[in-house]
């Protein structure tokens, strides 16, 4: 699988790059992410990578925090589930619920309490990866789909544009694009999204106070 062969020590440096450069001013969010399909960690730290870039290109300010499920999180815990708005919770799954379409990568709760839940589906994403291979690799489709749910979750809409990363269905050009770190949300629909992160409360410094002082971009605790 294209997912098992990429080097980890490059991806690690480049999401460190990444995360240092953030801003104070932008309109920001905290993910959560949970990986109960078991994507290799270093896989999901790439997709992170991935979607984090996508985001400060499009000058949204977005923290991670890797979570395992657990029954109970003390106060304070950043995987303390909360209905905090400028938080989100991915998960990455190998179960397709009932009613997904055929075919779709991710899905958004979108009628769920707090409106703040998504998934992407880790099968899928691997066999869409492994048709398109060399043109994309896999975690960079489940970067990308993290971003397109996390998008719809924060807009609390199902719809799509024309073109770009809010495409309905991705076409071998976005995937080409995607491939080339190239597909990116069309200016209406990214105007919209930060606007609403704003209205929400966000920048870096509110989100800090979500995660607390300890936070660390992500910590993942399985090794490859
Ligand atoms: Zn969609």
């Amino acid at each position: 699988m294209r997912c098992e062969r990429w080097r980890r020590v490059r991806l690690v440096s480049a999401f460190l790059a990444a995360v240092c450069v953030m801003g104070a001013q932008e309109p920001a969010l905290l993910v959560r992410v949970y990986n109960p399909a078991r994507a290799p960690a270093w896989v999901l730290r790439a997709a992170i990578e991935e979607a984090t870039v996508l985001f400060q290109r499009s000058g949204v300010d977005v923290r991670w925090v890797h979570c395992e499920p657990v029954p109970e999180r003390a106060v304070g815990d950043p995987c303390r589930e909360s209905a905090d708005p400028r938080a989100f919770s991915i998960g990455v799954t190998r179960e397709v619920p009932a009613g997904v379409a055929r075919g779709a990568l991710a899905f958004s709760l979108l009628n769920a309490a707090n409106r703040n839940h998504g998934a992407v589906f880790y099968g899928r994403v691997s066999d869409v990866a492994r048709r398109y291979d060399p043109v994309v690799s896999c975690h960079q489709v489940l970067g990308h789909a993290m971003v397109h749910e996390i998008v719809h979750l924060a807009l609390g809409g199902s719809d799509h544009d024309d073109s770009g990363l809010m495409r309905g269905e991705w076409r071998p050009a976005d995937f080409r694009a995607m491939g080339q770190r190239g597909l990116r949300i069309a200016e209406p629909r990214l105007r919209l999204l930060k606007s609403e992160l704003v209205a929400r409360g966000g920048g870096a410094a509110a989100i800090g106070d979500i995660v607390g002082r300890a936070w660390l971009p992500m910590t993942i605790s399985r090794s490859r």
